[in-house]
C-alpha cells in the first residue's frame, strides 16, 4: 500500500501541546535517487528534509520559505534543506560517504555530519525580509540539533524524533515527530510527554507497522489527540533556467566579461536536482548588456538563495 507523504498537525488537550508528525518516505527516496547517495549519508540527509519540513509546514505566509544549513566537522561537509511549505529539497557537499556502522548496529550519521558546528536557519518571509537563528550542533544526529536549536534559538522546548530506515540504496521508512508544549501547558502535561519520549526512539521502525493516525492514538493516549490538519509532502526543486541566470547576472560585471573573454560559454548544474542549463557566450553578453542597462536590478533577487543553488 503506497501512501503519499504527507504531514499531520495534532493539537493534545485542547491547545496544551501541538504535535507534528510526518511520512516522508517517498521525499526521501526521491533524494536518494537523485544523489546517489550511500546509506549513511540517505539518513543524515532525509533527516534534515524531514525536520525542515516539518518547520517548512510551520510557516504562516504563502511566500515564506525555511533553509536549515549544518555546518558539522564531519566528512560529508555542508548539508542543506530548504522547504516552500511542504516543497523540500536538499543536498550536501559529499553525500557518498561511507563509514562503518555503530557499535549499536545503527548508521553512524553523527560521524558522517560531525559532532561539532553550527545550524543555522534562516526563515525568507517574503518581500526581502529574514529572520535568522543559529545554534551549536550537539551530537551531528540532527534531532538533537533541531531540538536544541528551537530551544536555544527560539526559547521553544521541543522534543524532536527523526528517523529514515535504509536497506542499501531503498529507503523503507522515513519520518519525523516534533512536539511543542504551547503557552500554559501545564507542567502534569509536560512530564506525560517526557515520560513517552522513549515511544518515539525507533520511530520509523514503529512507521513500517502502523499507519500514522493508529501510532498518534498509541502514543498520545489520555491526552486527547486532535488531528487538527494534513498536508502533502514531496521532494520538489523551483530552479528554473530564468533564477540561474539571475545567479549569473549577481556574480557581477568582472566574472561575467571573463566567461565572455574565454568564450566558452557558462553551464550551471543545480546542486539541489542535478538539472544543467547552458549558456552561450551570446547569452551572456545580452545578460551583461542587460545587467547594464539595469534592467534586471528592477526585482530584488534573492541573491542568497540562488547563489547556494548554482555553481558552475
Ligand atoms: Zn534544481
Amino acid at each position: 500500500m503506497s501512501v503519499k507523504d504527507e504531514l499531520l498537525q495534532i493539537d493534545l488537550n485542547h491547545g496544551e501541546a501541538r504535535v507534528l508528525f510526518c511520512d516522508t518516505t517517498e521525499t526521501v527516496q526521491r533524494c536518494t535517487d537523485l544523489h546517489g547517495s550511500t546509506p549513511v549519508c540517505t539518513a543524515a540527509m532525509g533527516r534534515l528534509l524531514t525536520g525542515t519540513a516539518m518547520m517548512g509546514l510551520m510557516l504562516k505566509g504563502e511566500e515564506e520559505s525555511v533553509t536549515v544549513t549544518m555546518k558539522g566537522n564531519g566528512p560529508m561537509g555542508t548539508l542543506i534543506a530548504i522547504a516552500d511549505h511542504g516543497d523540500i529539497r536538499a543536498c550536501a557537499d559529499d553525500p557518498t560517504v561511507q563509514l562503518p556502522l555503530r557499535k549499536d548496529g545503527k548508521l553512524d550519521v553523527g560521524t558522517a555530519v560531525g559532532h561539532r558546528g553550527t545550524m543555522h536557519v534562516i526563515r525568507d518571509l517574503g518581500h526581502g525580509k529574514q529572520y535568522i537563528g543559529q545554534s551549536e550542533i550537539v551530537s551531528g544526529e540532527i534531532a538533537m540539533d533541531f531540538a536544541q536549536y528551537f530551544t536555544v534559538s527560539e526559547q521553544q522546548p521541543s522534543l524532536v524524533a527523526l528517523g529514515v530506515l535504509v536497506n542499501g540504496p531503498t529507503v523503507l521508512k522515513a519520518g519525523g515527530l516534533i512536539i511543542q508544549p504551547l503557552p500554559g501547558c501545564p507542567e502534569e502535561t509536560i512530564s506525560q510527554l517526557e515520560l513517552r519520549s522513549p515511544l518515539f526512539a525507533d520511530l520509523s521502525r514503529e512507521m513500517t507497522f502502523e499507519n500514522m493516525e493508529t501510532l498518534s492514538r498509541e502514543w498520545f493516549q489520555g491526552l486527547n489527540p486532535v488531528i487538527l490538519e494534513r498536508n502533502p509532502i514531496r521532494y520538489h526543486c523551483s530552479c528554473s533556467r530564468e533564477r540561474m541566470e539571475k545567479a549569473l547576472i549577481s556574480l557581477g560585471r568582472k566574472d561575467l566579461l571573463s566567461l565572455i573573454e574565454e568564450g566558452q560559454g557558462a553551464e550551471l548544474s543545480c546542486h539541489f536536482c542535478h538539472s544543467r542549463h547552458f549558456f552561450s557566450t551570446e547569452d551572456l553578453q545580452d545578460m551583461l548588456r542587460r545587467a547594464e542597462t539595469g534592467r534586471s536590478g528592477q526585482e530584488s533577487p534573492h541573491a542568497e538563495d540562488t547563489d547556494k543553488e548554482m555553481s558552475q
